[in-house]
């Protein structure tokens, strides 16, 4: 489902140039979970938003669901993220003017699905916040907004999800169920799951997980057994 190969960014800052990931290669198949992790600055954010056609690679190639990202453009890429991808980023998720129940109802309205409000009211409550759906995201917490961002990934039901560090922030008790749903909508939709943390217990739940340091692989486990970095 996700191709990545010879993965390469560089970023002009300043008149020089910083390249922050350094021909980096791994393969999913539908359905896996997989962990990036890391150090702070060793690259994942960027390796995450290339892979989601966010941004554009250096060098190197992505495939998403058989599609090469690398030759299309922001439309194009758009297209691609709203049919196959899901997200849970801090800073790009949420419709800001729309409600939560509308930003989980309107991608069920647009895919013309019967019954969208109830839908989606039933969705926030399995998140625990079917008493919030009249509220923007600017009046939720950080982690009441990944907790829509979630209901709108189940409805939606993408072929994969991307998640920018998805307990960050977040106190033990909503982490816990943030992880869990996460974990439900891997198995019951098949949404291969590709998460970017620091949290190491949330990282060995995962199949597989890649370390980056300075914009490298530096290893490739595949058990669940992370060791500290
Ligand atoms: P963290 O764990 O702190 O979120 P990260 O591993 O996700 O870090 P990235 O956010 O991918 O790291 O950043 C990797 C490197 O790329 C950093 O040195 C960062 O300063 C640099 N970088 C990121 N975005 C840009 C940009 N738009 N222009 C220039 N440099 C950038």
């Amino acid at each position: 489902i996700l191709q990545v190969d010879n993965l390469t960014k560089t970023y002009a800052s300043g008149g020089r140039e910083l390249t922050v990931l350094h021909a980096v290669s791994f393969g999913l198949q539908a359905g896996d979970t997989f962990a990036i992790v890391g150090p702070s600055g060793s690259g994942k954010t960027t390796l995450l938003g290339l892979c989601a056609g966010l941004d554009r690679a250096s060098a190197g190639s992505v495939h998403l669901n058989g599609i090469q990202l690398d030759n299309l453009n922001e439309d194009q890429r758009a297209a691609v993220r709203n049919q196959h991808v899901g997200f849970i980023f801090q800073n790009f998720q949420l419709l800001p003017t729309l409600t939560a129940l509308e930003n989980v109802q309107v991608p069920l309205e647009l895919r013309g699905e019967k019954g969208a409000a109830k839908t989606a009211q039933a969705l926030l409550e399995r998140v625990g916040l079917g008493q919030r759906g009249h509220h923007y995201p600017a009046q939720l917490s950080g982690g009441e907004q990944q907790r829509v961002s979630l209901a709108r990934a189940f409805a939606n039901r993408p072929a994969i999800l991307f998640a920018d560090e998805p307990t960050g922030n977040l106190d033990p008790d909503t982490s816990a169920t943030v992880v869990s749903l996460l974990f439900e909508l891997n198995r019951e939709a098949g949404t291969t799951l590709v998460l970017v943390t620091h949290d190491l217990e949330l990282a060995a739940k995962t199949q597989r997980v890649l370390k980056l340091r300075g914009g490298k692989v530096v290893e490739d486990y595949r058990s669940a057994v992370v060791e500290k970095y």
